[in-house]
């Protein structure tokens, strides 16, 4: 995999950028604008060489505009925008760049060629640009056009964000002993392939959230009224010695709420969250850990289930070791406690980081990965 550091002055040189601008909005206007300050570096990295850079990437609704996008993206750096994805308006207005300019395109999941790999709809994106930067690494698990199949028409290179999630994610799948995996959230099917690719990698591995409630199941215990996939996934796991599953839980019933332990969960009650008690029994594992890895919630904080995803939130921010956290409401959760800053390496990943973690790699990575084409 080539890095964009490698590339020199690339006056008069199109470079199509796949960046992952799906930002939330609100009213119209870009709500939180991460997503873009993360591809700034890679951006402005190519207009300091001159570069003509065009800019692609998706919104999660394939309807959807990226012109709120444009308006805040104008404000840093020289940007024009095109009501179009690869179409005669798009050409005339990648055509018309100068050196040191860049050009947004609309949403690409607006042509359906995008989610369906369609290898046209490559050509054509790619006949925009003479090299290929993909700087999408959360969109980078995901088999489209313009992740998979772009880079075997152009040079292709890894930009800086996109390295900055590789080298801080790689060294959570060879982790140092002695190491913790704490893997909570919701929605066993996102999450078993991660679980499984762990166990043989990590000494312990402690599931939360309302997965436990999976692994409750799986055991034999009563879960009530519980969130539980439904699924068997858990069975051939929750008897592994590596799993750790806390002892005591949060349960809500007709009553108000209750600390209770696994075994005394009643058919009336809804496990929300993860006693305090539990995370705390974690404290030496966590403190003796070289290596840590925490993925999801302890419990359903949305509707105010807190206290066990801030005990371990805490816990792993001041842990010794080297702590690796990611997933979108992990992220959010710790943002909103101003932890973010205390951990070794913080993912934006969401998805893609599951799927790096659980297969390690990604079908954007081996995209760079196996184009050929040389400048
Ligand atoms: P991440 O985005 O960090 O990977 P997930 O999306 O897997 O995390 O999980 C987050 C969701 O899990 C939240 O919506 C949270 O409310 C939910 N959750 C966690 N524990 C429970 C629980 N015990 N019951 C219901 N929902 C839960
Ligand atoms: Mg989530």
């Amino acid at each position: 995999m080539r890095s964009i550091e490698e590339l020199g002055n690339l006056k008069g040189v199109r470079v199509f950028v796949r960046a992952d601008l799906n930002v939330p909005l609100q009213d119209g206007a870009v709500a939180d604008p991460s997503r873009i300050d993360a591809v700034l570096d890679s951006l402005g990295f190519l207009l300091a060489r001159g570069a003509r850079v065009v800019i692609g990437s998706h919104m999660s609704d394939a309807l959807g505009s990226l012109a709120p996008v444009f308006a805040s993206l104008r404000q840093k750096i020289p940007v024009s925008f095109v009501d179009d994805v690869a179409g005669p308006a798009a050409h005339a207005a990648a055509n018309a760049l100068k050196d040191g300019q860049a050009l947004l395109l609309q949403n690409l999941r607006r042509n359906k060629g995008e989610e369906k790999n369609d290898w046209q709809f490559a050509k054509e994106l790619a006949s925009l640009a003479d090299l290929y930067v993909n700087d999408a690494f959360p969109a980078s698990h995901r088999m489209h056009a313009s992740i998979v199949s772009l880079p075997e028409f152009l040079p292709s290179y890894a930009g800086f964000r996109f390295l900055t999630e590789v080298k801080g994610l790689t060294p959570a799948l060879a982790p140092e002993s002695p190491s913790l995996a704490i893997i909570g959230g919701a929605k066993l099917v996102t999450k078993i392939a991660l679980l499984t690719a762990l166990l043989p990698k990590y000494d312990h591995l402690f599931v939360g959230g309302a997965l436990a409630s999976d692994f409750f199941a799986a055991k034999g215990y009563e879960t009530g009224r519980s969130l539980v996939s439904g699924t068997k996934d858990a069975t051939s796991l929750a008897s592994d010695p590596k799993i750790i599953l806390p002892q005591r839980v949060i349960v809500e019933n007709a009553a108000g709420r209750d600390e209770k332990t696994d075994a005394d969960v009643g058919k009336a009650d809804s496990i929300l969250d993860i006693a305090p008690s539990s995370i705390e029994s974690l404290r030496p594992l966590i403190e003796s850990a070289h290596s840590i890895l925490w993925n999801g919630p302890m419990g359903n904080f949305e509707r105010g289930f807190v206290e066990g995803t801030g005990t371990l939130a805490r816990l792993v921010a001041d842990a010794p070791g080297r702590t690796i956290v990611g997933g979108g409401d992990t992220l959010d959760f710790i943002n909103h406690l101003n932890l973010r800053g205390r951990f070794t390496f913080v993912s934006t990943a969401g998805g893609a980081m599951l799927d790096f973690l659980a297969h390690g790699t990604l079908p954007g990575i081996r995209a760079l990965e196996d184009s050929t084409i040389r400048s």
